[in-house]
């Protein structure tokens, strides 16, 4: 993907933006489903006109039919009593009184008989009709008053020339683009199922306006079909099932049935990957394997991207619902194979059941919804089933969210900053810059707090970028403080250190500080994972620039001691898990002593993180290859005003630790 342009499914930033596109895609239903029963309609009146017997004029029964799709309030048809050019005489009309009435021919007229389609404000042009007026009736006049919107339709009438012209009452609205564009395609329908009644019936006509009304019914099948169904997996879409469940409802009584969001897992990374065609196919075949596994009476549908929700009814007991929920976590989590590629996904399910967790579809879907989230943010590929408590954790996330949010426009973000000291003599090597978020009280609350969710909203490069510039503004005081060869370990998810463009941009800005050797940048093992993104494209760089790596909370994730001989980083933070009670811990002590001698051997330095007390210390120091430590035994996170208001005090306590191991070893 070319740097800049925007990510699939990245750029519904906003609730706003959201509602935006939802309202956009059920104008579009909207407008289908309309369009569909035009053509419906449309067709009957061809039918209508086809159905006619001998001579006889078919236009009553197509007045009756057209009637709902142009909302007329009179209708007439007018042909030319012989060739072109001569006067207009009306054939059919719904006020009986028009009928035998007459016009001059004029310029309008002749374009209308030419092919136009029109509409007029007013219907001046048929207003004041000229005689011989058949049946004459006197009170012909006042038939049409002339202040009728009007809609002229050309129609050929037995190899004559003519027209349809519609009228809606006076003071209603006119007839907009939607109306003159289905009268288009009635005008052209009906001229040729007029010209072969006139032609009474040859084979070759009747076989063309077979041909048209057969066109006709597959377009009508096919709106009709595009209108409730997904086309991508041939599923019914979002409204289609709205109305499924809808209806089930009205009929449920106390009847108990479930509604399932199921919400794949690790979509969208296929999708980045190996890109939509293979993200399609992907969806079609687990729309195939979930629709294997449910009942005829079920209905599955697809409501967005990758989210399918199942209706299941009826609902025999809860341990069918189990049983097939499970069987379709089991069946997507069975490999995939597209074009060749094999897949790996997995999916949350969460459930809610009428009655107890709603009697409306917005109700029970958005439980289930909820549910859903529970499920996937306890363990991705697992199945909740709704409960009231979900809904306070779902307002929590959203009050997180709006802060989180603000934060960012507002900069709220600061920095606090931890030593790291060498063992050896317990001078201090650098800082780690943590994040804090400040509350509007001037609290500042940790990471916890609100890093995942500034990772969810795609807000953590920002938050990166914010820390970097309160460091640089206070690193010249730092200096003049603690002395200058310190370095500075800046945290970076994994999700951030895999792509590429993020790294770029964090960067740039730590070559803008003018001292990028002096930055080390923390990732976790989970940044190796990714298909060696990290390693083959960003380490180079970062190292190019003299920007260190150091592998943070290293011992938890996936990497062992064995692997570590694939990772290449100039430094590894032993997890605090290993430190605390380490001077205890047989187990601990093992892990550690390994971890510190394989990176001994290849040249990698090692930071104890966590020593809380002087017996990890001692226990630490004494671990050949550990270089520097962190804790809070040395010293807790503190701002930088706090920091440089009490460096005596933190310098006169690392003397004191210093003078203690001395005499203890
Ligand atoms: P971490 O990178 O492992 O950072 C060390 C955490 O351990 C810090 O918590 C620190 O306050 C705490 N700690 C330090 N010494 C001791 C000790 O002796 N005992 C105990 N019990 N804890 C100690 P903090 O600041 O709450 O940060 C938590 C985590 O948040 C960090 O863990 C890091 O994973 C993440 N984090 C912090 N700042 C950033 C950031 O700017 N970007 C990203 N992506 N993550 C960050
Ligand atoms: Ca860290
Ligand atoms: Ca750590």
């Amino acid at each position: 993907m070319a740097e800049g342009e925007v990510v699939p499914g990245g750029q519904l930033e906003s609730p706003e933006a959201l509602r935006e596109v939802i309202l956009a895609q059920r104008r579009e239903l909207d407008e289908l489903r309309r369009e569909n029963a035009d053509v419906a309609l449309l067709l009957d009146a061809l039918d209508a006109v086809l159905r006619v017997e001998g001579h006889e004029d078919p236009f009553a029964n197509v007045f009756a039919i057209l009637r709902p799709v142009f909302r007329f309030a009179a209708a007439l048809v007018a042909v030319e009593r012989d060739e072109p050019g001569s006067p207009l005489d009306c054939l059919v009309a719904t006020a009986p009184a028009l009928v035998g009435a007459s016009w001059e021919p004029s310029r309008f007229f002749d374009k209308v008989l030419r092919g136009r389609v029109t509409a007029t404000d007013t219907s001046v042009a048929i207003a004041a009709p000229v005689g011989p007026v058949g049946p004459a009736d006197p009170a012909l006049a006042g038939t049409v008053t002339g202040e009728e919107p009007a809609l002229y339709v050309p129609l050929g009438v037995r190899r004559r020339r003519g027209m349809m012209v519609l009228l809606r009452a006076p003071g209603e609205d006119g007839f907009d683009r939607r109306d003159i564009a289905l009268a288009r395609k009635f005008s052209l329908l009906a001229s040729h199922a007029l010209a072969a009644l006139a032609a009474n019936r040859s084979e070759s006509e009747r076989q063309r306006l077979h041909r048209l009304t057969e066109e006709l019914k597959s377009a009508q099948a096919t709106l009709a079909h595009r209108a409730n169904f997904d086309e991508l997996t041939g599923l019914p879409n979002r409204s289609y099932l709205q109305e499924r469940v809808t209806r089930a409802l009205g009929t449920a009584g106390a009847r108990r049935l479930a509604l399932a969001f199921i919400d794949l897992d690790g979509f969208k990374q296929v999708n980045d990957r190996y890109g939509h065609d293979v993200g399609d196919r992907l969806l079609a075949s687990v729309a195939r394997r979930i629709v294997a596994q449910i009942r005829s009476t079920d209905m599955l549908a697809r409501i967005s991207g990758d989210e399918f929700v199942l209706l299941l009814d009826p609902l025999e007991d809860d341990t069918a619902l189990d049983h097939v929920v499970d069987r379709i976590l089991a069946v997507l989590r069975e490999p995939f194979e597209v074009d060749g590629i094999r897949l790996e996904l997995s999916a949350s399910i969460g459930v809610a059941l009428h009655p107890e967790h709603g009697t409306d579809y917005d109700q029970l879907r958005r439980n289930a919804d909820l549910a859903m989230y529970a499920a996937k943010t306890r363990t991705k590929g697992s199945s909740a089933r709704f409960d009231p408590s979900m809904s306070r954790a779902a307002e929590l996330r959203a009050e997180t969210e709006r802060a989180v949010r603000r934060a960012v426009t507002e900069r709220r973000f600061r920095i606090a900053l931890q030593p790291l000291v060498h063992l050896a003599d317990m001078r201090i090597a650098g800082f780690e810059v943590l994040a804090r978020r400040e509350d509007d009280d001037g609290t500042l609350r940790p990471p916890a707090d609100f890093i995942d969710v500034a990772a969810d909203l795609g807000l953590l490069d920002d938050i990166t970028l914010m820390l970097v510039d309160e460091l640089e503004s206070v690193l010249p005081a730092l200096d003049a403080c603690f002395g200058h060869t310190r370095t500075i370990s800046l945290n970076v998810s994994a999700r951030q250190a895999v792509d590429l463009r993020t790294m770029r941009r964090v960067l740039a800005r730590l070559r803008a500080t003018g001292c990028p050797e002096r930055f080390v940048v923390e990732v976790t093992e989970d940044a190796y994972l990714h298909a060696g993104t990290f390693q083959r494209d960003v380490q180079p760089l970062l190292a190019e620039a003299g920007v260190a790596v150091s592998i943070d909370d290293f011992g938890t994730g996936y990497a062992s001691l064995a692997t570590l001989l694939d990772l290449t980083a100039d430094e590894l933070k032993v997890d605090r898990a290993f430190i605390s009670g380490v001077d205890r811990r047989r187990r601990s002590q093992v892990i550690l002593a390994g971890i510190a001698a394989a990176a001994r051997a290849l040249g990698i330095r090692v930071v104890a993180e966590g020593v809380e007390t002087e017996a990890e210390l001692a226990h630490v120091r004494a671990v050949p290859g550990i270089e520097l430590g962190q804790g809070y035994l040395f010293a807790p996170p503190a701002t930088p005003a706090e920091l440089l208001r009490t460096a005596p005090v933190l310098a006169e306590r690392l003397r004191a630790l210093a003078a203690e191991q001395q005499a203890a070893s």
